[in-house]
């Protein structure tokens, strides 16, 4: 079933009251605007302070396809937890996991990694990333003349390997995710996190997402949860409230770091 969505800002009142909310917020599309190539999504100086700030106060996670060191490096901040890979691996707060599981795949994600760049040079535009236990294909910058080509050969590459069964196949904002077709997603991350953290369910998590592979989270929220989609009002989501974008999220997260005066002087700029 999907929920009526309703904007979060109906409830902020009721939300800014509560003292113990646990935060899930997606890295791209969520804390930055997506952008033509992913090494260019950088947090803004404000949403890190931000960010900074209402760690300070709450637990934090920031969870993303990206792989794990990329995304600490991404988002530099101290005293939140990471998951990176969507949730296989997850690092921070006194706690490191790396899915015992998916440990094996990286000698054949690099392998198909390898076999579509090889493949696929000379096709402008396409960005084949090896996240280690997972892997990317970015097709953004691909000119629409060359996009059937792309798919074909990027099907022929993970035909076998899906035909298997060991790795599926899902898809993001133009981008393509190979990964292990394990039995994890976000939603497993999530839970598995709030156990660890939060063995006795006492916080309130608030979960912040963009994209299909954030749909995960919102189910295993459903009923115990504040999801939030992030984009167009009233796309088909499990989510059950929407912010318009990343400046929406930056006002969010300023209205839960306001009064600490260590940042003061970010919020008078804004
Ligand atoms: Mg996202």
């Amino acid at each position: 079933m999907l929920f009526d969505m309703r904007h979060l800002w109906n409830i902020l009142d009721s939300l800014k009251k509560n003292s113990d909310l646990f935060w899930f917020l997606d890295y791209d599309g969520v804390l930055t605007p997506i952008v033509s190539e992913p090494e260019k999504a950088i947090l803004d100086l404000e949403m890190r302070k931000f960010l900074e700030a209402l760690a300070e106060k709450f637990k934090v996670v920031v969870i993303s396809g990206r792989r794990l060191q990329e995304l600490k490096k991404l988002v530099s901040v101290g005293k939140i937890c990471y998951a990176g890979n969507h949730g296989l691996e997850i690092s921070g707060l006194g706690v490191s996991l790396v899915l015992p599981r998916a440990k094996r795949v990286r000698p054949v994600v690099l392998k198909m990694c390898r076999e579509l760049q090889k493949r696929l040079q000379g096709t402008a535009g396409v960005i084949v990333e090896n996240k280690g236990l997972t892997a990317s294909l970015h097709y953004r910058n691909v000119a629409p003349k060359e996009f059937a080509k792309v798919k074909k050969i990027f099907e022929s590459v993970v035909h076998s390997y899906v035909k298997s069964g060991s790795f599926r196949i899902t898809k993001g904002k133009k981008v393509w995710e190979i990964r292990p077709n394990l039995d994890w997603n976000k939603g497993m991350a999530v839970d598995w996190i709030i156990k660890n953290f939060d063995p006795e369910g006492k916080l309130l998590p608030i979960y912040l997402g963009d994209d299909k592979t954030d749909e995960d989270a919102f189910r295993t929220l459903r009923g115990r949860g504040i999801t939030v989609m992030v984009g167009k009002c009233c796309q088909r989501s499990n989510a059950e409230f929407y912010l318009r974008g990343v400046q929406e999220v930056k006002i969010l997260l300023r209205n839960f770091a306001r009064g600490n005066s260590k940042f003061a002087s970010v919020f008078t700029r804004l």
